[in-house]
Order: C-alpha cells, then sequence, then structure tokens
C-alpha cells in the first residue's frame, strides 16, 4: 500500500509536466529568448483567465492596514521596501563566494543519501546541524520538518520554504554524485533547493547590518507525496510561529526553464490543482479459455481508459485547461486467468476549481456507466490517495520580488513563468498562517545540456549557477520586505 502510493505520488508533483513544457520549442535561440522582453511569455500553454481563477482562488487577506506592519490598502499583501538597492542587495550577498563549496558539498551529500517521504529525520538532522553552524538564532523541529529563526531587530517577517524530501525513483543520471540507495533519489531538484535555502539563512544571519526584521528559513518534507506542508501544519506550525508571524511566504523550484542562472516568476495561478485517485473495478474470474463464465475486468479497465479521454477533449470547452492521465492499470496475474478486478490509478489537473469538480464528477460518471456496461458484479470503489491544492501567486507580493529580481539579476535574467500543470503542497502554509505568498522557477540547465525535466530518472541539473541563482533569488526576494530603509 505504502509502496504503491509513493510509486503513484511520485508523478504527482508532476514537474515531469513542466519538461513537456520546454520540450517546446519555446527557447530556440538563446540570444533571442534573452532579447524578450521580462513580462513576455516564454512559453505558452493556452488561454488562461487569470481574473477568474483569482477570483475563485482568493488568497486568505492579512489583517486590515494598521494592525499588520505594511499592510496594504489593496489585496492585503504587505507593501515592499521601495528603498531596496542594489548596494543593499550585494553587501547582504556577501561571502557567496565561501559559502559556495560547502553548499555543494552539502548538496552532493543529499543527492548521494536521499530521503524520501515519511523518511526524511537524517535529512533534517542535518539541515539543522548546519543551520546551527552558520548561526541562525533559534531551530525549530515542526511535524517533520524544521525552521531556523534569523532575527535581526523590528521589522518585517519573511518565511522562505525549500522542500526536503526525494522521490521513490531509481537514478539513472551517471553522475559521480549519484544517489547510493536504489529506488530512491533527489531527481525534483529538492537537494538544490535545500542548498539554497541553507546558503540564504547563512548569509542573512552573517550580513545583518543592511537589513532588519526577521527571517525563516523552513525546510519542509513530504512535497511529493503532498502530505508535508499539512504535517507541519498539524504539528502546530501556526502557534510555534505566532511569535514571529510571517507577512509574506516565498518558495522556488528548480525548473526545465529558464536557464540556469535565470528566474522566472508569475502573478496568479502558477500550478494547477492536483487529485490522485485509484479506481476499482470489479469482474468475475474465470479459466482464461471460458470467457463466457466471467465478467473480464482487463476488457472493463480498458473501456474505462480510453472513454477517459473523452473528458478533456469532449466535454472541456476549447482552452480550457485540464489533464485526466491514467499512470497505472493493474489486473490480472497470469495469461490463462480471468481476474475478479482491475485497479486505474488516475491523475486529474485542473487551473479552474469548476474544472476540477467537472472533471471529478466525469470520471465517476463514466466508471460507473463502464461498469454497467460490462455487467459488473460490484460497484465501483473511489479512493483519493492525494489532493493537491491550486497555487496562486498574490499579485502583489510577485510584483515585488519581481521588481528585486530584477535588481539582483538584471532584467535579461528575469523573466515571465507560463502557468505549470504540476502541483503543490506549499501553499498550505500561507494558507494556514493567513498570509499571501509567491512562488517562483529557478532555471536549472545550462545551454548545451541535454534537458532532462524533473522526475525522470536522469534528471540532472546543473549544481552551478543553479544553486547560487537560488540563494540570490531567495535573498533578493527577502530583503524585498527586510531590506532597511
Ligand atoms: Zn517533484
Ligand atoms: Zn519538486
Amino acid at each position: 500500500m505504502r509502496t504503491d502510493h509513493e510509486v503513484f505520488a511520485a508523478h504527482m508533483c508532476g514537474w515531469d509536466h513542466a519538461t513537456l513544457a520546454s520540450d517546446a520549442p519555446t527557447e530556440p535561440d538563446t540570444a533571442t529568448a534573452r532579447a524578450l522582453s521580462r513580462r513576455q511569455v516564454l512559453h505558452g500553454i493556452g488561454a488562461l483567465s487569470a481574473v477568474a481563477l483569482l477570483s475563485a482562488c482568493t488568497q486568505q487577506s492579512n489583517p486590515p492596514p494598521g494592525q499588520a506592519p505594511g499592510a496594504s490598502a489593496t489585496g492585503g499583501a504587505p507593501a515592499a521596501n521601495p528603498t531596496l538597492t542594489p548596494a543593499q542587495l550585494g553587501n547582504v550577498m556577501n561571502g557567496i563566494d565561501q559559502i559556495q563549496p560547502w553548499q555543494e558539498e552539502f548538496y552532493k551529500d543529499l543527492h548521494r543519501h536521499p530521503d524520501v517521504w515519511g523518511e526524511e529525520a537524517r535529512t533534517a538532522e542535518k539541515v539543522t546541524k548546519k543551520l546551527q553552524e552558520v548561526g541562525v538564532d533559534e531551530i525549530l523541529q515542526i511535524g517533520g520538518g524544521v525552521v531556523g529563526i534569523v532575527r535581526n531587530g523590528d521589522g518585517r517577517s519573511v518565511l522562505f520554504r525549500a522542500d526536503m524530501d526525494a522521490l521513490p525513483v531509481t537514478e539513472a543520471t551517471g553522475l559521480e554524485y549519484s544517489s547510493t540507495e536504489p529506488g530512491k533519489s533527489h531527481v525534483c531538484g529538492h537537494d538544490a533547493h535545500v542548498a539554497s535555502g541553507l546558503g540564504a539563512a547563512a548569509l542573512l544571519a552573517k550580513n545583518k547590518s543592511e537589513w532588519s526584521g526577521t527571517y525563516l528559513a523552513l525546510f519542509q518534507p513530504g512535497e511529493e507525496t503532498g502530505k508535508g506542508a499539512q504535517a507541519m501544519v498539524d504539528d502546530g506550525l501556526v502557534a510555534k510561529l505566532a511569535a514571529v508571524k510571517p507577512d509574506v511566504c516565498l518558495a522556488q523550484h528548480v525548473l526545465t526553464v529558464p536557464e540556469s542562472g535565470h528566474v522566472a516568476t508569475r502573478s496568479g495561478a502558477i500550478l494547477s490543482a492536483g487529485d490522485s485517485i485509484k479506481v476499482t473495478v470489479f469482474g468475475k474470474g474465470s479459466h482464461g479459455s471460458m470467457p463466457q463464465l466471467g465478467v473480464d475486468p482487463a476488457v472493463l479497465a480498458s473501456s474505462i481508459v480510453l472513454r477517459l479521454q473523452s473528458i478533456v477533449s469532449r466535454e472541456l470547452a476549447p482552452g480550457q485547461f485540464g489533464v485526466v492521465t491514467v499512470g497505472a492499470i493493474n489486473v490480472g496475474t497470469a495469461p490463462n486467468v480471468i481476474s475478479d478486478r482491475a485497479e486505474l490509478l488516475l491523475n486529474v489537473r485542473a487551473y479552474d476549481p469548476a474544472v476540477r469538480d467537472k472533471i471529478l464528477a466525469s470520471i465517476d460518471r463514466i466508471v460507473r456507466g463502464e461498469c454497467q456496461a460490462a455487467g459488473s458484479p460490484q460497484e465501483p470503489t473511489f479512493e483519493t490517495l492525494a489532493t493537491f491544492p491550486l497555487t496562486v501567486n498574490d499579485p502583489t507580493v510577485t510584483d515585488a520580488v519581481t521588481q528585486a529580481f530584477t535588481q539582483a539579476f538584471g532584467a535579461d535574467r528575469v523573466h515571465e513563468l507560463a502557468p505549470v500543470p504540476a502541483s503543490e503542497d506549499f501553499s498550505l502554509i500561507p494558507a494556514a498562517l493567513g498570509v499571501p505568498f509567491t512562488y517562483w522557477g529557478n532555471g536549472g540547465f545550462l545551454p548545451g545540456m541535454p534537458v532532462v525535466g524533473n522526475h525522470n530518472p536522469a534528471f540532472a541539473p546543473a549544481i552551478q549557477p543553479t544553486v547560487r541563482t537560488g540563494t540570490e533569488a531567495a535573498i533578493a526576494a527577502a530583503l524585498a520586505y527586510l531590506g532597511r530603509s
């Protein structure tokens, strides 16, 4: 059960879908792509009504202005620091060359020794030790995750999340620092997230003269299963952070686009809602030579798989985003035996809650209808294995962070990210805290490198400048709110 779930969950986070987007001729000419304006879409995947999505998925707002420091009059997001200067950014990033060796060492160690959901204690211990070494002021252990707190006087509080779990996938990169553990690997880039998150905490702890407030470096377990953020919330995250409650939450992910050294932001819906469902349909067992005595669940399951394809193609309007994937079919054990049941593992993605509901209802209808048509002796069963929320970036926070990135990297290294059909549980953290957030992409591949998508066993992003850029991005985004004016 656990193994099935984990194997299935490996396909849930779905950054492999980001690969599909990058496989499109999105950057046929790097020089041309660089010349694109920052707000120009790198690659398109269809029309998306951001306004409708935002109205359907409004984030919880901060307390009214006056109760929360810096809360803006509109949207509930705190106002960014308007005086953030390149000099300030440079001063806080002072020492990044010196931390790079241990960041790379840490990255390679995590890569060699990946921990999957439920087994992240070893990684959490390493993270805790490093946070102690770099001099954060306090470390909390919450729900299998770790929060390092850097205190620096009055001001706002910013939370930056790095997920630290690996996937139940056997690595096939051929890297000299490949996973030493068959069936487990960091092929979604979370090792880079952790290395960058630690580096940002280290530099913010070291260089306190140019900023003020509180920085929370949060390391989350179990992103791939969609259970880690909730585990931290369930273990009292909100109460435990009450004294340092963040005004804004931030997160990033290593992606196949843009190129390494570049970042990409997006206002509004950035990641889809995702559901993983196990459907069990029932037949009637028989000898393989006597189908007339049974009801064949293999034929029934096959009909369901084909019919499910009509949901997106025939039931959704052209341009409406939805995905229905049958990731696995399990039926039978021998060539001469007709089984008595079949299991189908389904994956659903949508950017609009109404579309998600429609897809789920259609799946229910089609499965039941096909069972009836087949003469199935028993009602099918449906089990939800995982549910990921829609991830909708706050426009005000996204604008502030994008501006900070432009200052830090220059406009030619900051792009607009197209919506990604993958899913995340990060937003459960800001939702529990009642604060806005933004989540951006950090490019993982250099020009000329073979681009292999997240979750592929051969996923092998360039360590640098990916980790360095992730570190700088975390700092720049935090300073949009913590810069000393
Ligand atoms: Zn993933
Ligand atoms: Zn991931």
